[in-house]
């Protein structure tokens, strides 16, 4: 139905088509509603009054209520023009001494400075508005408003709006915008309607809409807008938790998944012979995913864990369960290396069990690239591994019913679908989605909120802690010492340089430079040093990985490429180089290569020469932690959700206008707690009282992408 809110801006008193097409084009705003949920980015307080000697320069905005003493016109030049035979085209400044009992300062113009110079009158009091700032030694401030002295108005608040530069060379200003909004309340608020239920209002203490839509355009106090506010962020988290927890119900309820009751006889014979025993988390991660499998409806689960927390374990089993119901099961990983390290690994750990497995990437050769098309389709390969190649058309699966994809936000959403449709019989597979990237859980519960999330929070007992310290350019030749001294131990160094954008020529630089420089202190026939960069071919790349793994190579100088799964446990120092250009997670990533054997680790944070106070943080607190998912939350509150790492190509799944995820936290658990509620008692939101919600959902604001059913 069609309301005030969704009524073309430009019929909007006070717009007209030539200002709409710029709040178009400027603000991508069409509807009176668009405009209105545009809210102020801050609030100006224009209720005190400041006297002239407390006033700091930079300042946001300052009163002062001041009497012109003195005013002085002048040319371009500079030159003084007399004001009894004022040629006001020949003016360019008029400079307006003010005082108040505690100082001076000076007020200044540019622009109607005929009207101005006939206003202040020397005598006149008045109440000057503006931004202060210092200029030749002094205070003062350029084009303040100037009102009667006793305008104050007392308790308001007034919004600041975003703008652009074209909306204020065409006069939309921020008093326009007050105007307009002031326009549109009036037009929306007597027909406006309410968009959350009664109930909910009233168990959450929450404002009504027509309330916080004024208070938070027209604050008439703190505590109204703060009022509002809470209601608005709480509106906006609640209906995107009630969509995902939505789809999610409404998934698991008609997506029917193969079922898989057994464990089966090669799940067992791989347990029995494992070297170690499975940590208490493995343990519950692995029944939770038993669980999903016996059910009946398709699991779509992500496993969250920090790098080495043993996730490939849980990976292994989880496929023999598939295998061992006479299913087979693909595990997806996003580079050749970490392909060719999990086919490696997981194959010693098939010995037992007789399973067979292949190894499928874009470097398989014609010939066992048949074969292996050969055993999928009559089912002899129990489980494939590889990168994207195992998607392609070409790969046919006798009755594919379990897919696993490691470090999942490297995959883009369509490769995930055309995983999901090489299932069994019209059947979707399970999906098991592993990541090491620890996400705040706030994101978790938004970029995930769809999916059921299990976490290993439990590291394999014998990890010695990492330890990480930050040094500049004066301790690199103590840095080649004491990698010289680990290398006497028998072990080895990784040493990263940051290489940001691949065609960056300049991090191509610094690599080369570094690895010359490195060669040169650590020189043949004692130490070997490998290199491993993207401009390489596979083959290589994947050589000299090798050599490193295989400990043919001392030092592996490499950019980032190393970032995710590789595991070599004898290394035990990661030097990253300009470490202060790396994001937090990403450093978390390469700290974690190390530290995976049983020797003492060290990271070796290098810095450059100027590091920013943001930079710096981040190192101390790589320095002062190795937990991943308080790294992650630190991450995302100097950051912005937006910008973590994981998060760029999936995106958000539907854009906060007021709510933060970084700092609403608090509400948005309990938004979700309550959305949870509401469906628990009606899941499909048909009775009567939630007829607001569900309409409110069929509105295209809350079409949350579904990630697990794009197709
Ligand atoms: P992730 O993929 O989570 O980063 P991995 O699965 O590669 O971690 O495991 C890291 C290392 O820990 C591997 O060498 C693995 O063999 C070992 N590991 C895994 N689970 C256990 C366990 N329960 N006890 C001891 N070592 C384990
Ligand atoms: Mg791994």
């Amino acid at each position: 139905m069609k309301t005030a809110m969704d009524m073309d801006i430009q019929y909007l008193p006070g717009v007209g088509p030539k200002r709409a097409a710029l709040l178009k084009s400027e603000l991508e705003m069409e509807t009176v509603g668009d405009l209105l949920h545009l809210y102020p980015f801050r609030y100006i307080d224009r209720s005190t009054v400041q006297r002239i000697a407390e006033v700091i320069p930079d300042q946001a905005f300052i009163q002062v209520r001041a009497t012109v003493l003195k005013t002085r016109l002048s040319a371009k030049n500079g030159a003084e023009v007399p004001a009894d035979k004022v040629k006001y085209n020949l003016v360019n400044r008029l400079s307006v001494i003010i005082g108040d009992d505690s100082g001076e300062m000076e007020v200044v113009f540019f622009k109607g400075i005929k009207w101005m110079h006939g206003r202040l009158v020397p005598g006149s009091t008045f109440l000057f508005f503006g931004k202060p700032q210092t200029f030749n030694g002094r205070i003062n401030m350029v084009h303040p408003e100037v009102d009667a002295p006793d305008a104050v108005t007392a308790g308001v608040l007034t919004g600041v709006y975003t703008s652009t530069e074209k909306l204020k060379n065409s006069g939309i200003t921020g008093k326009v915008m007050l105007k307009l909004m002031a326009s549109a309340l009036e037009v929306v608020l007597p027909s406006l309607q309410e968009t959350l239920p009664g109930h909910i209002l009233k168990e959450k203490g929450l404002v009504p809409l027509s309330y916080a839509l004024r208070q938070i355009h027209f604050p008439i106090d703190q505590n109204a807008l703060s009022k509002a506010t809470y209601r608005l962020k709480f509106e906006e988290l609640f209906y995107l938790q009630l969509s995902l927890l939505k789809q999610k119900y409404i998934r698991s309820r008609s997506e029917v998944g193969m079922v898989m009751p057994r464990v089966g006889e090669a799940f067992n014979a791989c347990y029995r012979s494992l070297p170690y025993d499975l940590t208490g988390a493995q343990k519950r991660v692995i029944k939770e995913i038993r669980e999903d499998l016996k059910s009946g409806h398709q699991m779509n689960r992500l496993l969250q864990g920090d790098v080495g927390s043993g996730k490939t374990m849980v990976a292994v089993l989880t496929a023999l369960i598939a295998v061992g119901n006479g299913y087979q099961a693909c595990i997806m990983a996003p580079t050749e290396v970490l392909a060719q390290q999990h086919f490696a690994n997981i194959s010693r750990y098939l010995v037992p069990t007789g399973v067979k497995c292949a190894l499928l990437t874009g470097s398989t050769g014609a010939a066992a690239r048949r074969d292996i098309h050969a055993g999928l389709e009559d089912g002899s390969i129990g489980i494939l591994i590889g990168t994207h190649a195992l998607i392609e058309d070409t790969v046919n699966y006798n009755a594919l019913g379990l897919a696993i994809i490691d470090e999942q936000h490297r995959f883009g959403v369509d490769q995930r679908a055309r995983l999901w449709n090489k299932g069994f019989q019209g059947v979707h597979p399970h999906v098991l989605v592993m990541t090491a990237t620890p996400i705040p859980r706030t994101l978790a519960m938004t970029l995930y909120g769809d999916l059921d999330v299990s976490v290993i929070d439990e590291m394999p007992p014998g990890r010695k802690p990492v330890q990480t310290l930050c040094v500049g350019e004066g301790k690199r030749h103590a840095m080649h010492n004491f990698i010289r001294d680990e290398i006497r131990k028998g072990r080895q160094a990784f040493i990263v340089y940051p290489l940001i954008f691949e065609s960056e020529k300049l991090d191509y630089k610094n690599l080369e430079l570094g690895y010359e420089e490195i060669v040169k202190a650590f020189p043949l026939p004692d130490y070997k040093v490998a290199i491993v960069h993207g401009k390489q071919s596979n083959e290589e790349k994947n050589f000299n990985m090798e050599a490193f793994a295989a400990g043919r190579a001392n030092i592996l100088v490499s950019t980032t490429v190393i970032e995710v799964g590789v595991d070599v446990p004898n290394a035990s120092v990661m030097v990253i180089e300009s470490a202060e250009r790396f994001g937090l997670s990403q450093l978390h990533q390469l700290r974690g290569r190390v530290g995976r054997g049983a020797e003492r680790s060290y990271c070796i944070l290098m810095k450059g020469q100027k590091v920013s106070r943001e930079s710096q943080k981040r190192l101390d607190l790589m320095c002062a932690t190795e937990n991943g998912f308080e790294i992650a939350e630190e991450d995302m509150k100097m950051r912005g959700p937006g910008d973590l790492e994981g998060t760029q190509q999936s995106g958000l799944p539907i854009t906060l206008n007021i709510a933060s995820l970084a700092r609403d936290g608090a509400i948005l658990s309990d938004a979700r707690t309550y959305a949870a509620h509401i469906l628990e008692l009606d899941p499909m939101l048909s009775a009567p009282r939630n007829a607001i919600l569900a309409a409110e959902l069929r509105k295209d604001k809350y079409a949350v992408k579904d990630y697990s059913q794009i197709s």
